[in-house]
């Protein structure tokens, strides 16, 4: 596995298996991931032939550049719709590297709004708080993409991609001192917070996308603490569940099937990126009632279509 840009794939199946990847130690080429509950799995990298879905796959398999320097666009936001709620596996990315080993908090000041549901519409990132005219820096080692006014709501808008494919947004800059194709480095200045575009008051709106899809700045960063969460950054389905739940709230009932003489009970039909821990928050149950109910263990790795009673 190479480390520099390294990404390496692995299926999506022991996620299923357990709540939350603690750790991964590597151990040659394999390496062993460590969960929350402090069970283990051994991942054998040599062997793996998992592919996530075509498109990014073709990206990826090649020359490592190639990720993080496609569909450059200095114009505009947002670089394609390359929908991350669809990928079976999952995708393991290095927040930092040998090469690029430094991380910098944007700003220090204090978490307002989260990556959620405000009402009916969706917050793509977190807002911070400051006053006008804090200088604001570059989480990471990267190349400035988009550095000027937008009119959709940003502001003054700093676009900075990373050499690991993500991208970090920083809007409603009083100020801009970069310029796009400019190269930076974790912690440069780029900028002052302001207040400018649809924007209620002195506030950072951060964002962090990869290929255009916004993904929950606290699985990257540690705001609390003001540093970064972990070296290794696990992307999955799961993690862009907001889209299916935003697309399918006209047809919710597709998930969710209730057989023909079973009528009390409620079945969950496995997606790709679903884990039995997951559906159990979904479905406002426990894991353990969702074990006893299909006489499985927390352990069960999912196949997709397979139909799980969740009620
Ligand atoms: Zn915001």
């Amino acid at each position: 596995m190479k480390y520099l840009f390294a990404i390496t794939l692995m299926s999506v199946s022991f996620l299923g298996s357990s709540q939350f990847i603690k750790d991964t130690v590597m151990m040659g080429e394999d390496s062993v991931v460590i969960f929350s509950d402090k069970s283990w799995e051994y991942i054998n990298m040599l062997n793996f032939d998992g592919i996530v879905n075509a498109e990014l796959h073709e990206i990826i398999k090649g020359d490592s550049n190639y990720l993080w320097k496609e569909n450059w666009d200095t114009q505009v936001p947002y670089t394609r719709d390359n929908d991350l709620s669809k990928i079976p596996d999952t995708l393991w990315l290095c927040n930092v590297d040998s090469n690029h080993n430094k991380f910098c908090m944007p700003h220090p000041g204090l978490v307002t709004s989260r990556f959620k549901y405000r009402g009916r519409k969706f917050h793509y990132g977190i807002d911070v708080d400051l006053v006008t005219g804090d200088t604001l820096s570059s989480c990471f080692d990267g190349i400035v993409r988009y550095a000027k006014y937008n009119t959709g709501g940003y502001g003054n808008l700093v676009i900075i991609r990373h050499y690991n494919g993500l991208e970090t947004y920083y809007a409603h800059l009083e100020k801009l001192f970069v310029s796009a194709n400019q190269e930076v480095q974790a912690g440069e200045h780029i900028g002052l917070g302001g207040n400018t575009g649809h924007s209620t008051g002195d506030h950072l709106h951060f964002e962090i996308r990869l290929f255009g899809n916004a993904l929950n700045p606290e699985e990257v960063i540690d705001f609390k603490n003001r540093q970064l969460k972990s070296e290794n950054l696990f992307i999955h389905a799961g993690m862009f569940a907001y889209k299916r739940k935003s697309s399918s709230k006209s047809n919710s009932s597709s998930k969710t099937k209730t057989l023909p003489g079973d009528d009390k009970v409620t079945y969950h039909k496995v997606r790709s990126g679903d884990s039995l821990f997951a559906m159990s928050l979904k479905y406002n149950t426990s894991l353990d009632k969702i074990c006893k109910l299909n006489e499985i263990k927390a352990s069960k790795i999912l196949k997709i279509g397979e139909m799980i009673k969740v009620r």
